[in-house]
């Protein structure tokens, strides 16, 4: 998968992918990541990226030109790549999103600043506005590596253990059940007597179980869509 970031801080993003899996995703090839600064693409002696807002009011506009031409570079004027905008009023990025954008050959994220961008390159550059959660962050760079982390984990090949990206939590809509490793106790506390008995049966009913208690007590959203519970659920938790 290739992937191109507008951003006026490149080193951010670079920085925080270089390491664990995303870096070993770029070192294997599954992903390969570029940078593209809209400051580059400014003519002026202070290479102004932003400008006062129309209308007035307090903050910085991010300016169309810069970034549209950043935007231009990095799909090389393909309309078919898409380009997603972060932003606090687009649509709510999901596990079910990660995995769509995992899917897809091509991708560019576009990293926000001061107030955001020029409305005219959202009308006609971008094709889907991303949010990453209900709160107002400094700029799209975080919202962008979030994304991209939980999309790129998702590739072929990513993670070492190709199954371990299926049980997690929202895969089917649950959250995953919790997780022991080795001492059996640690200071006083133990483990459930299930995981060590070695029957695989009775392990995976108390993880289905657990799955559910948990998106029962601690996500009433995701339970709600769960409803009605197959048979084979409800005998779990009857
Ligand atoms: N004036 C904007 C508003 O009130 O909606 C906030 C702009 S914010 C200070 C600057 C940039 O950070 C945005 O353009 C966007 O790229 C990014 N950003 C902030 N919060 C975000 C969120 N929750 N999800 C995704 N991107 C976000």
């Amino acid at each position: 998968m290739r992937v191109e970031v507008v951003t006026l801080f490149p080193e951010l993003i670079e920085q925080a992918t270089s390491h664990s899996i995303v870096g070993r995703a770029q070192a294997s090839g599954s992903l390969e990541l570029h940078c593209i600064n809209p400051r580059d693409f400014t003519s002026d002696r202070h290479r102004t990226v932003d400008d006062y807002p129309f209308g007035g009011g307090a903050g910085m506009v991010m300016k169309p030109e810069p970034v549209v031409a950043a935007i231009e570079a990095a799909t090389g004027g393909d309309p078919t790549i898409p380009v997603l905008l972060t932003a606090p009023d687009g649509e709510p990025f999901t596990q079910a999103l990660a995995q769509e954008l995992a899917s897809l050959p091509r991708l560019v994220f576009v990293c926000g600043h001061y107030e955001g961008i020029d409305e005219r390159v959202r009308d006609g550059w971008i094709t889907r506005a991303v949010s990453i959660g209900d709160y107002v962050l400094t700029g799209g760079e975080l919202a962008a590596l979030v994304m991209l982390d939980a999309t790129v984990r998702l590739l072929p090949g990513v993670l070492g253990n190709e199954s371990s990206a299926h049980e997690e939590s929202f895969e089917g809509g649950v959250l995953e059940y919790p997780h022991y490793t080795r001492p059996a106790v640690f200071r006083e506390r133990g483990i459930p007597e299930v995981l060590t008995s070695g029957h695989h049966a009775n392990v995976a009913k108390w993880r289905r179980t657990q799955a559910l208690v948990r998106t029962r007590a601690r996500r009433p959203d995701l339970w709600e869509k769960l409803l009605p519970l197959s048979k084979a659920d409800q005998k779990l938790l009857a």
